[in-house]
Protein backbone atom coordinates (compact mmCIF):
# COMPACT_ATOMS: atom_id res chain seq x y z
CA UNK A 1 0.00 0.00 0.00
CA UNK A 2 1.08 3.44 -0.65
CA UNK A 3 1.06 6.33 1.30
CA UNK A 4 -0.61 8.23 -0.98
CA UNK A 5 -3.59 5.21 -1.45
CA UNK A 6 -3.59 5.36 2.20
CA UNK A 7 -4.01 8.97 2.68
CA UNK A 8 -7.31 8.47 0.41
CA UNK A 9 -8.23 5.51 2.08
CA UNK A 10 -8.10 7.31 5.64
CA UNK A 11 -10.15 10.16 4.17
CA UNK A 12 -12.88 7.86 3.26
CA UNK A 13 -12.88 6.12 6.17
CA UNK A 14 -12.75 9.25 8.33
CA UNK A 15 -9.88 8.00 10.06
CA UNK A 16 -6.32 9.36 10.49
CA UNK A 17 -2.74 8.73 9.33
CA UNK A 18 0.15 9.31 11.37
CA UNK A 19 3.72 9.72 10.16
CA UNK A 20 6.47 8.28 12.85
CA UNK A 21 9.02 9.04 10.29
CA UNK A 22 12.32 10.65 11.23
CA UNK A 23 12.89 13.02 8.76
CA UNK A 24 11.83 14.70 6.17
CA UNK A 25 8.73 14.62 8.81
CA UNK A 26 5.17 15.17 9.06
CA UNK A 27 4.40 18.98 9.81
CA UNK A 28 1.59 20.26 11.45
CA UNK A 29 -2.10 19.61 9.90
CA UNK A 30 -3.04 23.39 10.40
CA UNK A 31 0.68 24.20 8.45
CA UNK A 32 -0.30 21.94 5.61
CA UNK A 33 -3.90 23.48 5.13
CA UNK A 34 -2.73 27.06 5.46
CA UNK A 35 0.22 26.10 2.76
CA UNK A 36 -2.75 24.41 0.44
CA UNK A 37 -5.01 27.64 0.89
CA UNK A 38 -1.96 29.43 0.45
CA UNK A 39 -0.22 27.49 -2.41
CA UNK A 40 -1.20 29.07 -5.64
CA UNK A 41 -1.66 33.12 -5.15
CA UNK A 42 -0.44 34.33 -1.52
CA UNK A 43 -2.33 37.03 0.23
CA UNK A 44 -3.80 38.70 -2.96
CA UNK A 45 0.07 38.99 -5.18
CA UNK A 46 -1.56 36.39 -7.65
CA UNK A 47 1.68 34.52 -7.34
CA UNK A 48 2.74 31.82 -5.18
CA UNK A 49 5.38 32.13 -2.80
CA UNK A 50 7.60 29.61 -4.65
CA UNK A 51 7.42 32.20 -7.35
CA UNK A 52 8.15 35.32 -5.75
CA UNK A 53 11.57 37.22 -6.41
CA UNK A 54 13.64 36.40 -3.14
CA UNK A 55 14.84 40.00 -3.58
CA UNK A 56 10.73 41.51 -4.07
CA UNK A 57 9.74 43.30 -0.28
CA UNK A 58 7.10 40.42 -0.19
CA UNK A 59 9.47 37.84 0.50
CA UNK A 60 11.86 40.08 2.60
CA UNK A 61 8.93 40.41 5.02
CA UNK A 62 8.19 36.54 4.91
CA UNK A 63 11.99 35.68 5.66
CA UNK A 64 11.99 38.16 8.48
CA UNK A 65 9.16 37.67 10.13
CA UNK A 66 10.43 34.01 10.13
CA UNK A 67 13.37 35.30 12.07
CA UNK A 68 11.59 37.21 14.44
CA UNK A 69 9.12 34.37 15.32
CA UNK A 70 12.55 32.27 15.56
CA UNK A 71 14.03 34.92 17.46
CA UNK A 72 10.62 35.63 20.05
CA UNK A 73 10.49 31.58 20.55
CA UNK A 74 13.73 30.28 21.72
CA UNK A 75 14.64 34.04 23.09
CA UNK A 76 17.81 34.33 21.22
CA UNK A 77 19.66 36.59 22.17
CA UNK A 78 21.01 40.03 20.52
CA UNK A 79 24.10 38.67 20.33
CA UNK A 80 23.45 36.07 18.23
CA UNK A 81 23.20 36.20 14.52
CA UNK A 82 20.16 33.83 12.88
CA UNK A 83 21.09 32.55 9.50
CA UNK A 84 19.15 30.49 6.72
CA UNK A 85 21.27 28.65 4.96
CA UNK A 86 21.63 25.13 2.57
CA UNK A 87 23.29 21.82 2.34
CA UNK A 88 21.25 20.41 5.27
CA UNK A 89 23.03 19.56 8.91
CA UNK A 90 25.53 17.69 7.04
CA UNK A 91 27.01 20.64 5.47
CA UNK A 92 27.81 22.38 8.99
CA UNK A 93 29.71 19.15 9.93
CA UNK A 94 32.51 20.94 7.65
CA UNK A 95 31.39 24.70 8.48
CA UNK A 96 31.71 24.34 12.16
CA UNK A 97 35.30 23.51 11.62
CA UNK A 98 36.07 25.45 8.43
CA UNK A 99 35.00 28.83 10.26
CA UNK A 100 35.77 28.31 13.91
CA UNK A 101 39.07 26.73 13.30
CA UNK A 102 42.94 26.77 11.95
CA UNK A 103 44.73 24.06 10.44
CA UNK A 104 46.37 22.63 13.53
CA UNK A 105 43.68 23.35 16.18
CA UNK A 106 42.09 20.54 18.54
CA UNK A 107 38.33 20.58 18.89
CA UNK A 108 36.30 18.30 21.24
CA UNK A 109 33.42 16.01 20.61
CA UNK A 110 31.21 13.75 22.59
CA UNK A 111 30.31 10.80 20.47
CA UNK A 112 26.74 9.36 21.58
CA UNK A 113 25.48 8.09 18.03
CA UNK A 114 25.07 8.39 14.50
CA UNK A 115 25.21 11.79 13.66
CA UNK A 116 27.95 13.38 16.03
CA UNK A 117 30.01 10.53 14.93
CA UNK A 118 29.69 12.06 11.42
CA UNK A 119 30.44 15.30 12.45
CA UNK A 120 33.62 13.98 14.00
CA UNK A 121 34.96 12.18 11.35
CA UNK A 122 34.39 15.31 8.78
CA UNK A 123 35.73 17.64 11.57
CA UNK A 124 38.86 15.31 11.32
CA UNK A 125 39.51 16.66 7.74
CA UNK A 126 40.00 20.00 8.68
CA UNK A 127 41.51 19.86 12.29
CA UNK A 128 43.02 17.82 15.39
CA UNK A 129 39.50 15.72 16.84
CA UNK A 130 39.90 14.73 20.35
CA UNK A 131 36.88 12.52 21.19
CA UNK A 132 36.50 13.38 25.01
CA UNK A 133 34.06 11.00 25.46
CA UNK A 134 32.45 8.25 24.05
CA UNK A 135 29.26 5.86 24.66
CA UNK A 136 30.79 3.55 21.33
CA UNK A 137 31.11 0.66 23.19
CA UNK A 138 27.63 0.19 24.87
CA UNK A 139 26.36 0.11 21.09
CA UNK A 140 25.29 4.34 22.08
CA UNK A 141 22.63 3.59 24.43
CA UNK A 142 23.78 6.27 27.30
CA UNK A 143 25.91 9.45 27.52
CA UNK A 144 28.70 9.21 29.44
CA UNK A 145 29.28 10.38 32.79
CA UNK A 146 30.19 14.07 32.92
CA UNK A 147 33.10 13.22 35.53
CA UNK A 148 34.94 10.61 32.85
CA UNK A 149 34.61 13.27 29.61
CA UNK A 150 38.13 14.42 28.58
CA UNK A 151 37.91 17.51 27.87
CA UNK A 152 41.04 20.18 26.81
CA UNK A 153 40.47 23.44 27.80
CA UNK A 154 42.79 24.44 24.96
CA UNK A 155 39.87 23.28 22.43
CA UNK A 156 38.31 25.76 20.09
CA UNK A 157 35.25 24.21 21.02
CA UNK A 158 33.69 21.10 22.10
CA UNK A 159 31.11 19.72 20.40
CA UNK A 160 27.63 17.44 20.73
CA UNK A 161 24.87 16.40 19.32
CA UNK A 162 21.77 17.19 21.52
CA UNK A 163 19.42 14.65 20.40
CA UNK A 164 20.99 11.43 18.64
CA UNK A 165 18.45 10.48 16.16
CA UNK A 166 18.93 7.00 15.04
CA UNK A 167 20.10 5.91 18.54
CA UNK A 168 17.35 7.41 20.43
CA UNK A 169 19.90 9.55 22.76
CA UNK A 170 19.31 13.05 24.05
CA UNK A 171 21.15 14.65 26.72
CA UNK A 172 19.44 16.06 29.97
CA UNK A 173 21.86 18.11 30.26
CA UNK A 174 23.85 21.33 28.69
CA UNK A 175 27.50 20.43 28.74
CA UNK A 176 29.52 22.40 30.91
CA UNK A 177 32.44 24.16 28.84
CA UNK A 178 33.39 26.69 30.88
CA UNK A 179 34.98 29.35 28.24
CA UNK A 180 35.71 26.95 25.36
CA UNK A 181 32.64 27.55 22.76
CA UNK A 182 29.98 25.18 22.63
CA UNK A 183 28.61 24.12 19.96
CA UNK A 184 25.35 21.73 19.49
CA UNK A 185 23.36 19.84 16.30
CA UNK A 186 19.86 20.59 17.73
CA UNK A 187 18.74 18.94 13.99
CA UNK A 188 16.14 16.66 15.87
CA UNK A 189 15.05 18.05 18.77
CA UNK A 190 14.91 22.33 18.17
CA UNK A 191 12.00 24.40 19.41
CA UNK A 192 11.09 21.13 21.68
CA UNK A 193 12.63 23.23 24.83
CA UNK A 194 14.36 26.13 25.70
CA UNK A 195 17.86 27.12 25.15
CA UNK A 196 20.09 28.36 27.48
CA UNK A 197 21.72 30.70 24.93
CA UNK A 198 24.73 31.94 27.80
CA UNK A 199 26.03 28.08 27.40
CA UNK A 200 26.41 28.49 24.02
CA UNK A 201 28.88 29.19 21.13
CA UNK A 202 26.84 28.01 18.26
CA UNK A 203 23.74 25.78 17.50
CA UNK A 204 22.25 24.94 14.13
CA UNK A 205 19.33 22.71 12.92
CA UNK A 206 18.50 21.55 9.61
CA UNK A 207 15.04 21.47 9.06
CA UNK A 208 13.11 18.77 8.16
CA UNK A 209 12.60 17.01 11.38
CA UNK A 210 11.20 19.54 13.74
CA UNK A 211 10.94 22.84 11.76
CA UNK A 212 9.67 22.58 8.47
CA UNK A 213 10.41 20.35 5.31
CA UNK A 214 13.86 19.60 3.63
CA UNK A 215 16.35 22.43 2.11
CA UNK A 216 17.23 24.73 5.04
CA UNK A 217 19.53 24.82 7.77
CA UNK A 218 19.20 27.17 10.81
CA UNK A 219 22.21 28.48 12.12
CA UNK A 220 22.52 30.24 15.36
CA UNK A 221 25.90 31.93 15.72
CA UNK A 222 27.56 34.38 18.61
CA UNK A 223 28.80 37.47 17.08
CA UNK A 224 32.16 36.72 18.16
CA UNK A 225 32.37 33.81 16.19
CA UNK A 226 30.89 34.74 13.23
CA UNK A 227 34.18 36.26 11.33
CA UNK A 228 36.86 33.49 11.47
CA UNK A 229 36.45 31.84 8.73
CA UNK A 230 39.95 30.15 7.06
CA UNK A 231 41.09 32.40 4.45
CA UNK A 232 40.42 29.35 1.91
CA UNK A 233 36.30 28.71 3.31
CA UNK A 234 33.87 28.94 0.07
CA UNK A 235 31.96 32.16 0.50
CA UNK A 236 28.79 30.43 0.91
CA UNK A 237 30.13 28.23 3.69
CA UNK A 238 31.72 31.43 5.51
CA UNK A 239 29.24 32.68 8.67
CA UNK A 240 30.29 36.13 8.11
CA UNK A 241 29.74 36.47 4.19
CA UNK A 242 26.32 35.02 4.78
CA UNK A 243 25.41 37.07 7.71
CA UNK A 244 26.60 40.06 5.66
CA UNK A 245 23.98 39.22 3.06
CA UNK A 246 21.27 38.19 5.18
CA UNK A 247 21.11 34.75 4.17
CA UNK A 248 21.04 35.69 0.33
CA UNK A 249 24.30 35.72 -0.88
CA UNK A 250 22.60 33.41 -3.36
CA UNK A 251 18.99 32.27 -4.40
CA UNK A 252 17.71 30.75 -0.80
CA UNK A 253 15.03 27.73 -0.47
CA UNK A 254 12.65 30.63 -0.87
CA UNK A 255 9.15 28.01 -0.27
CA UNK A 256 10.77 26.27 2.27
CA UNK A 257 11.69 29.43 4.46
CA UNK A 258 8.25 30.71 4.29
CA UNK A 259 7.26 26.89 5.44
CA UNK A 260 9.22 26.85 8.12
CA UNK A 261 7.87 30.73 8.73
CA UNK A 262 4.43 28.65 8.77
CA UNK A 263 5.71 26.33 11.59
CA UNK A 264 6.79 28.93 13.70
CA UNK A 265 3.57 30.77 13.82
CA UNK A 266 1.93 27.70 14.16
CA UNK A 267 4.39 26.89 17.75
CA UNK A 268 3.58 30.45 18.62
CA UNK A 269 -0.26 29.75 18.74
CA UNK A 270 -0.22 26.40 20.45
CA UNK A 271 1.92 28.50 23.11
CA UNK A 272 5.38 28.19 22.35
CA UNK A 273 8.30 26.29 23.68
CA UNK A 274 6.69 25.68 26.83
CA UNK A 275 3.84 23.75 25.42
CA UNK A 276 5.93 21.48 22.64
CA UNK A 277 8.28 20.81 25.61
CA UNK A 278 5.05 19.74 27.88
CA UNK A 279 3.79 17.49 25.20
CA UNK A 280 6.82 16.14 23.82
CA UNK A 281 7.68 14.82 27.70
CA UNK A 282 3.62 13.67 27.59
CA UNK A 283 4.33 11.65 24.24
CA UNK A 284 7.00 9.99 24.94
CA UNK A 285 6.75 9.00 28.70
CA UNK A 286 3.67 6.75 27.83
CA UNK A 287 5.18 5.51 24.43
CA UNK A 288 8.03 4.55 27.26
CA UNK A 289 5.68 3.05 29.88
CA UNK A 290 3.95 0.73 26.87
CA UNK A 291 7.22 -0.58 25.79
CA UNK A 292 8.87 -1.17 29.20
CA UNK A 293 5.62 -2.79 30.56
CA UNK A 294 5.69 -5.30 27.67
CA UNK A 295 7.78 -8.08 27.71
CA UNK A 296 7.66 -7.76 24.09
CA UNK A 297 9.18 -5.03 22.73
CA UNK A 298 12.96 -3.40 23.93
CA UNK A 299 13.77 -0.13 24.03
CA UNK A 300 18.14 -0.46 24.92
CA UNK A 301 18.44 3.14 25.88
CA UNK A 302 19.49 4.23 29.72
CA UNK A 303 16.04 5.86 30.98
CA UNK A 304 18.21 8.94 31.89
CA UNK A 305 19.63 8.95 28.45
CA UNK A 306 16.17 8.47 26.48
CA UNK A 307 15.03 10.74 23.66
CA UNK A 308 11.68 12.68 23.49
CA UNK A 309 11.74 12.32 20.26
CA UNK A 310 12.89 9.24 18.49
CA UNK A 311 12.33 6.37 20.33
CA UNK A 312 13.67 3.13 18.74
CA UNK A 313 12.23 -0.57 20.48
CA UNK A 314 12.59 -3.54 18.40
CA UNK A 315 10.46 -7.01 18.92
CA UNK A 316 11.84 -10.14 20.52
CA UNK A 317 11.18 -12.12 17.19
CA UNK A 318 12.46 -9.90 14.43
CA UNK A 319 11.40 -12.28 12.09
CA UNK A 320 8.15 -10.66 12.85
CA UNK A 321 9.36 -7.15 11.53
CA UNK A 322 7.63 -7.47 8.21
CA UNK A 323 4.53 -8.04 9.72
CA UNK A 324 4.29 -5.61 12.15
CA UNK A 325 5.54 -3.06 9.71
CA UNK A 326 3.17 -4.47 7.47
CA UNK A 327 0.13 -4.60 9.75
CA UNK A 328 0.75 -0.79 11.67
CA UNK A 329 0.83 1.22 7.76
CA UNK A 330 -2.36 -0.77 7.47
CA UNK A 331 -3.69 0.67 10.60
CA UNK A 332 -2.25 4.56 9.24
CA UNK A 333 1.11 4.20 11.02
CA UNK A 334 3.45 5.15 8.94
CA UNK A 335 7.11 4.88 8.50
CA UNK A 336 7.95 2.88 12.03
CA UNK A 337 11.24 1.38 10.86
CA UNK A 338 14.30 2.11 12.04
CA UNK A 339 17.08 3.45 10.72
CA UNK A 340 19.05 1.15 8.46
CA UNK A 341 22.25 1.27 10.08
CA UNK A 342 20.19 -0.44 13.58
CA UNK A 343 16.97 -2.13 12.09
CA UNK A 344 14.14 -2.71 14.36
CA UNK A 345 11.68 -0.06 15.03
CA UNK A 346 11.64 3.81 15.40
CA UNK A 347 9.07 6.05 16.13
CA UNK A 348 9.55 9.92 15.87
CA UNK A 349 7.24 12.23 17.98
CA UNK A 350 8.05 15.49 16.81
CA UNK A 351 5.90 18.78 17.84
CA UNK A 352 3.58 17.81 14.61
CA UNK A 353 2.68 14.61 16.30
CA UNK A 354 -0.38 14.87 18.08
CA UNK A 355 -1.05 12.63 21.33
CA UNK A 356 -3.80 10.77 19.62
CA UNK A 357 -0.81 9.59 17.02
CA UNK A 358 1.17 8.06 19.95
CA UNK A 359 -2.53 6.47 21.74
CA UNK A 360 -3.12 4.92 18.30
CA UNK A 361 0.31 3.44 18.08
CA UNK A 362 0.24 2.06 21.74
CA UNK A 363 -3.43 0.55 20.70
CA UNK A 364 -1.55 -1.14 17.76
CA UNK A 365 1.14 -2.97 19.94
CA UNK A 366 -0.74 -3.85 22.47
CA UNK A 367 -2.91 -5.43 19.86
CA UNK A 368 -0.01 -6.57 17.65
CA UNK A 369 1.50 -8.59 21.23
CA UNK A 370 -1.62 -9.92 21.99
CA UNK A 371 -2.15 -11.83 18.69
CA UNK A 372 1.74 -12.61 17.83
CA UNK A 373 3.67 -12.36 21.60
C1 LIG B 1 18.93 14.21 10.16
C2 LIG B 1 20.06 14.67 10.95
C3 LIG B 1 21.24 15.15 10.36
C4 LIG B 1 21.46 15.16 8.87
O1 LIG B 1 20.63 16.09 8.25
P1 LIG B 1 20.78 16.41 6.69
O2 LIG B 1 19.92 17.61 6.54
O3 LIG B 1 20.28 15.21 5.96
O4 LIG B 1 22.20 16.68 6.39
C5 LIG B 1 22.26 15.60 11.19
N1 LIG B 1 22.13 15.59 12.52
C6 LIG B 1 21.02 15.13 13.14
C7 LIG B 1 20.92 15.14 14.62
C8 LIG B 1 19.96 14.65 12.37
O5 LIG B 1 18.84 14.20 12.96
Amino acid sequence: MTYKSLHKLSAEQGGDVYNFGAGPAMLPAAVMQRARDEFIDWRGTGVSVMELGHRTKEFIAIAEQAEVDLRDLLKIPTNFTVLFMQGGATSQFSMVPLNLTAAGDSVDYLHTGLWSGKAKDEAGRYCQVNVAASSEDTGFTLIPATDRWQLDPQARYVYFTDNETVHGVEFQLTPDTGDVPLVADMTSNILSRPIDFSRYGLIFAGAQKNLGPAGLTVVIVREDLLDQARVDTPCLYNYAFNAKSQSMANTPPTYIWYMAGLVLQWVKAEGGIPVMEQRARLRSAKLYRAIDASGFYHNPVAPDARSRMNIPFSLTDDSLNETFLKEAMEHGLLALAGHRSVGGMRASLYNAMPETGVDKLIEFLTSFERRYG
